[in-house]
């Protein structure tokens, strides 16, 4: 084995080196609960943190702009054989640098600036590059925007439809970032048939729950599917786009030269790694416990008297309403994250208050789940957050849930961490 002659990164920057130390001691001894977030493996982190990042090659496998691509290229095809394995696609493009670049490259793929798209609003639990208004997705496009019903606060496929034969967009979205119900891709898809839109499923949260068979596929059905490699899926930071062949050509196109420079070669192989774990039978056993300790923890917040929104989740995640109980999102999520719980606070459907300053707070399994908790944990991770809400300005019970947090989490190493 070949051994470093050059120091490391502790001795040449120990200013860095040492908040490496602590973000690792900071994600170790608090509950995460941002539902976006994970624990990606230490291959995982190893080979995103690899010297495939001083490449250049814009340009796919054998067509590329640059010589030196022997290994870049079987990198990538490897990336891409293995996401085509996992998630049964036709076509799979590798290079988007996250989640919000791939849904600019769709747009590119198959928009002018002023057409008509149409996606879930924000307030709903929509993404931003759905056409929110404050997105390049909402400035360069005539967006339209679909919600939840108030009654339920679940998408409302009626409005979906109606909306979509009044506008007649190009392109349809599906998909959300704090939606906890199941997708109908087979009722999007009809809409985006009727009226002839090209559609787009956003499985950027959801893909990890996709890959383990635990969430219906829209692989059939959509046009074309983005996702981020991140969240529920483990990879490194990055982006997706699968599609039918007919449109493999317009996205490549899009993705390079349209849209960005040269692909992340690093963060490819690490994707790769990613897609292998993910494709072991162990992956399907931890995401239908992240689904599962995703219901034991609403249920057990529900019984403690919350408003969780829908009444429940399908999924990895919960919105809950503190309007009830009187504390502001923020001021619960604040209180929170002294004692140790980690999440965001987050507008609910039809919120009263200011996105700035919301009713709710939003939790999701997806990294609890990979350091090995299960339901039991759910339900004392229910009584300490209720412990917490019930008395925000009180230091003494913020220490004190802080103070077992920590103890708690040491039972439960986390991936990518060494101990
Ligand atoms: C997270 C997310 C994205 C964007 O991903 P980034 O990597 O943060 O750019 C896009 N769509 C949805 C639905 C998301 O949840």
């Amino acid at each position: 084995m070949p051994s470093w002659k050059e120091p490391s990164l502790a001795q040449v920057d120990p200013e860095i080196a040492k908040l490496i130390e602590d973000e690792q001691r900071l994600e170790a001894r608090t509950i995460r609960l941002i539902p976006s977030e994970n624990y990606a493996s230490r291959a995982v982190i190893e080979a995103s943190g690899s010297l495939l990042a001083n490449k250049y090659s814009e340009g796919y496998a054998r067509k590329r702009y640059y010589e030196g691509q022997q290994i870049v290229d079987a990198v990538e095809e490897l990336a891409i054989a293995r996401m085509k394995q996992l998630f049964s696609v036709e076509h799979v493009n590798v290079q988007p640098y996250s989640g919000s670049p791939a849904n600019l490259a769709v747009y590119f793929a198959f928009c002018k600036p002023g057409d008509t798209i149409m996606g879930l609003g924000l307030p709903s639990g929509g993404h931003l590059t759905h056409g929110w208004s404050v997105s390049i997705s909402g400035a360069y496009f005539k967006a339209v925007q679909y919600g939840v019903r108030e009654s339920d606060q679940r998408i409302d496929m009626d409005q979906v439809r109606d909306l979509a034969k009044q506008h007649r967009p190009k392109l349809l979205w599906c998909g959300g970032s704090a939606y906890p119900r199941l997708l109908d891709f087979q009722a999007f898809r009809d809409i985006a048939t009727e009226v002839g839109a090209i559609l787009v499923a956003d499985i950027a949260h959801i893909a990890g729950l996709i890959a383990g068979g635990v969430h219906p596929s829209p692989n059939l059905v959509a046009d074309v599917i983005t996702t981020t490699t991140h969240k529920t899926l483990r990879g490194p930071r990055g982006g997706m786009i699968m599609c039918k062949k007919e449109h493999a050509a317009a996205i490549d196109k899009a993705v390079f030269p349209g849209l960005q420079g040269g692909p992340h070669n690093h963060t490819t192989a690490s994707i790769a790694v990613a897609a292998h774990e993910a494709l072991q039978p162990s992956f399907k056993v931890y995401a239908q416990q992240v689904v599962d300790n995703s219901k034991a923890l609403a249920s057990a917040l529900f019984e403690r008297g919350y408003h969780v929104t829908t009444g429940g989740t399908d999924n990895h995640l919960a919105l809950i309403d503190l309007s009830k109980q009187g504390v502001p999102g923020k001021v619960a999520a604040k209180a929170l994250d002294r004692a140790g719980i980690v999440l965001n606070y987050n507008s609910v459907p039809f919120d009263k208050r200011k996105p700035f300053d919301p009713s709710g707070v939003r939790i999701g399994t997806p990294a609890i789940t990979s350091r090995g908790m299960k339901e039991p944990e759910m339900a004392r991770v229910a009584e300490w957050m209720h412990r917490v809400i019930a008395k925000t300005d009180d230091d003494k019970t913020i220490d004190a849930v802080r103070g077992e947090v920590e103890e708690f989490c040491k039972a439960f190493p986390a991936p990518g961490i060494p101990t």
